[in-house]
């Protein structure tokens, strides 16, 4: 049996190891184009602030590839050829397969200003990008920042811890309307004032200008101007579906998959951020774009191609992440409405993090210590924990066991209640119960 996968991301290591976990023999092609192989994107926003060197970005060894025995054709691929069973390379290569597996991720959605093509208008998708930031930045020099979500924000930090003055745009009333609310987003947006970043809301660039085709300002819809040296943005993702369009399979937003994570042609699979996957428990088709749901993912699909029939149940969506330096996690369904600062889905983001079903708020704490939780008839149905964690792994299990919170719901619904000491000590009651 001959695998071929692309993309050298989490979702296609993942599945490499999955098909190794029961086929040593087959042979298994992963075919990247990324210079850089396989690292952890979320580390990047680390390796821009500093706090990581690039070298700890990377989770496998080369004696971890060794062992996985596979060949990588490092390259890009141009087309599916599904007639023939083979994929045509850039380089006019081709590749035949027996079971082939797109993981090829998303890509920044492009600005769409005039200026935007011009030297120092900068996005974080790869490393390549978070080098190219740290070639611009210099003590001292003016940035402007676009876009919101987690990617944006990391942007921000990084350009700060770098001596960079900060103008943050934001289109939208306030920083990351659709996941917090608004004390949530207040709370950030003090932080980054703390910072020195200089927060402008309701601004909408509509051009960046230039000179000798370098950036040096950007102009807004009141008038304004701003002068800079570097824009960096962030204003939503891309499932890179155009390989599976080409080649004549099922698109929505993303490549549709089962949750078997095949496409509509069965020897063809798609997981990870390039994947709409169907959720056979809420019966929708579903994007994420998460490091832990992609490796699932990957790993699932892997077994499916060696020929197992595993199904993806995709778990409660859950992020711990850093805004504005301050450690957020952000679990099941906890917002709604529209950004005006993202298009789609961002980095790090979930969907599924916007539905809202009937659901009551409790909530409580100021400053950066917060917690808020969508209570629902009888469970939680999500939270967000900022500040002190202790309260993060009970809540990301109450919620993903659906645990039944009838003898506390009415106390987390009283106004002014101590949710927090409620739930611990209910986690406390349930881990009791678990001893006995
Ligand atoms: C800056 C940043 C911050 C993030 N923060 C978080 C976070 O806080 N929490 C979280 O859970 N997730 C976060 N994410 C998202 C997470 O990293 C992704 O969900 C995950 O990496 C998706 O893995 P993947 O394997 O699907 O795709 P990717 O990691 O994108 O890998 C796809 C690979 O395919 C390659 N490729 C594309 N097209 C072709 C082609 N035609 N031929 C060959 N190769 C191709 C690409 O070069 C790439 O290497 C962040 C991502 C970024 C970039």
């Amino acid at each position: 049996m001959n695998y071929l996968i692309i993309g050298s991301g989490v979702a296609a290591i993942a599945a490499i190891e999955a098909v190794r976990s029961i086929d040593k023999l087959g042979g298994v092609t992963l075919i990247g184009e990324d210079p850089h192989g396989f690292y952890s994107r979320p580390g990047l926003a680390y390796y821009l602030t500093g706090e990581l060197h690039d070298k700890a970005l990377y989770p496998r060894t080369a004696e971890d590839y060794r062992r996985m025995n596979f060949r990588f054709v490092k390259g890009r691929v141009k087309s599916i050829l599904r007639g023939q069973a083979q994929v045509e390379m850039e380089d006019g290569r081709f590749i035949p397969y027996d079971k082939l597996m797109i993981a090829v991720g998303a890509q920044a959605m492009p600005l769409q200003v005039p200026g935007a093509d011009l030297e120092g208008v900068l996005k974080l998708d790869h490393m390549e990008d978070a080098r190219r930031i740290l070639k611009s930045v210099r003590r001292g020099r003016t940035a402007v920042v676009l876009g919101g979500g987690i990617t944006a924000l990391e942007l921000v930090e990084g350009l700060v811890s770098r001596g960079m003055k900060v103008h943050y745009l934001l289109r939208g009333d306030r920083y990351w309307n659709n996941v917090l609310d608004e004390q949530e987003s207040r709370i950030i947006e003090q932080r980054l004032k703390e910072e020195g970043v200089i927060l402008q809301h309701r601004s909408e660039v509509i051009e960046i200008t230039g000179r000798n085709n370098q950036v040096n300002g950007v102009r807004l819809l009141t008038g304004q101007t701003l002068r800079c040296d570097l824009v960096a943005y962030a204003i939503g993702i891309l499932p890179r579906v155009e390989l599976a369009k080409q080649a004549g399979l099922a698109v929505d937003r993303g490549i549709l998959v089962n949750e078997y994570l095949q496409t509509n042609d069965p020897v063809i699979f798609a997981a990870g951020d390039v994947a709409q996957v169907y959720d056979p428990v809420s019966g929708r088709s579903v994007l994420d774009s998460l490091w832990v749901p992609a490796r699932q993912q990957g790993a699932a699909a892997g077994l499916n191609m060696a020929g197992k029939k595993t199904a993806y149940i995709k778990s409660i969506p859950f992020n711990i992440t850093r805004l504005a330096g301050i450690t957020t996690t952000i679990i099941g369904t906890v917002g709604k409405g529209r950004d005006e600062d993202v298009l789609g889905i961002v980095r790090g983001d979930s969907e599924t993090w916007r539905e809202l079903p009937d659901a009551m708020v409790a909530q409580t704490g100021f400053e950066v210590n917060r917690l808020r939780l969508m209570v629902g008839e009888q469970t939680l149905l999500g939270a967000i924990v900022m500040g002190d964690q202790k309260l993060s792994f009970p809540l990301e299990k109450i919620i993903s066991n659906h645990m039944d919170i009838s003898p506390i719901r009415e106390r987390l619904l009283t106004p002014g209640a101590r949710i927090g000491e409620i739930i611990a000590e209910y986690w406390s009651g349930v881990h009791a119960q678990r001893l006995k």
